[in-house]
């Protein structure tokens, strides 16, 4: 069977004009869609995205003192620390083109991360946050075969979305990269951090309300349009 992505009505995409987005937290371990996801909600809102783990690696690349503080931690799968990760967070949440919203991808990652979040977030709207849930081999298959683009940040996977020419990006032609924490090895590290520091995150957004769960295993679109769903329903019963 064919499978060709539907039109905007069935994607959900009418449904954003409805409500602000706010502030959007993307929960999920690593592979789980983040990125992706998060990518895919700035085309459709046209709030940024604020992932932690690009400013990290932004800075590793650009030789900065938190890049060289941060590199070894990241290529082990360990956690930045907290002081570090909030600061980068304050300063990324002043710049104005976070007013109507934005979604924060990566970050909350502890539970000192996340009160301090809840303590200095002075937003319109409170945060809504949606967890993407996949299984754990579909996660490895993901993480392993994850390939990014340098240039356009684009996502592929050389299992699952391959790009049109092997090892090259679709849009810009880029030699496509694996991130150094895109192994097998490294993530069995994350996967722990994950585990231990990650999964209260969770528990502590679940019990404060406004949160949903979603198939990630599902089309990049369809958990999408998931999302979408879950965001709009939340801020419409506010
Ligand atoms: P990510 O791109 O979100 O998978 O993050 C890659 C790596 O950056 C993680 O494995 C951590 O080493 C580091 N990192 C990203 N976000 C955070 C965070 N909120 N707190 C601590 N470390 C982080």
């Amino acid at each position: 069977m064919i499978s060709s992505k539907p039109s905007e009505a069935t994607t959900g995409r009418d449904v954003t004009k409805l409500v602000t987005p706010g502030p959007i937290l993307l929960l999920g371990a690593p592979g789980s869609g983040k990125g992706t996801q998060a990518k895919e909600l700035v085309r459709l809102w046209g709030i940024p995205q604020i992932s932690t783990g690009d400013i990290l690696r932004a800075n590793v690349a650009q030789g900065t003192e938190l890049g060289k503080a941060a590199d070894a931690l990241m290529k082990e799968g360990k956690f930045a620390p907290d002081e570090l990760v909030n600061e980068m967070v304050a300063a990324r949440l002043e710049l104005p083109d976070t007013a109507n919203g934005f979604i924060l991808d990566g970050y909350p990652r502890t539970l000192p991360q996340a009160n301090w979040l809840d303590a200095h977030l002075h937003t319109a709207l409170p945060l809504v946050a949606v967890k993407i849930q996949v299984d754990y081999n579909q996660l490895l298959r993901r993480i392993t075969g994850r390939r990014n683009c340098p240039h356009c940040q684009r996502i592929y996977n050389i299992y699952l979305q391959t790009p049109k020419r092997a090892g090259y990006c679709d849009v810009d032609g880029t030699e496509l990269i694996q991130r150094s924490d895109d192994t097998a090895e490294v993530l069995e590290g994350r996967m722990k951090a994950y585990e231990a520091l990650t999964a209260p995150v969770i528990e502590h957004y679940h019990q404060q309300g406004r949160y949903a769960e979603v198939d990630g295993d599902l089309e990049v679109y369809v958990v999408t349009a998931a999302i979408q769903s879950a965001v709009v329903k939340i801020r419409l019963g506010e």
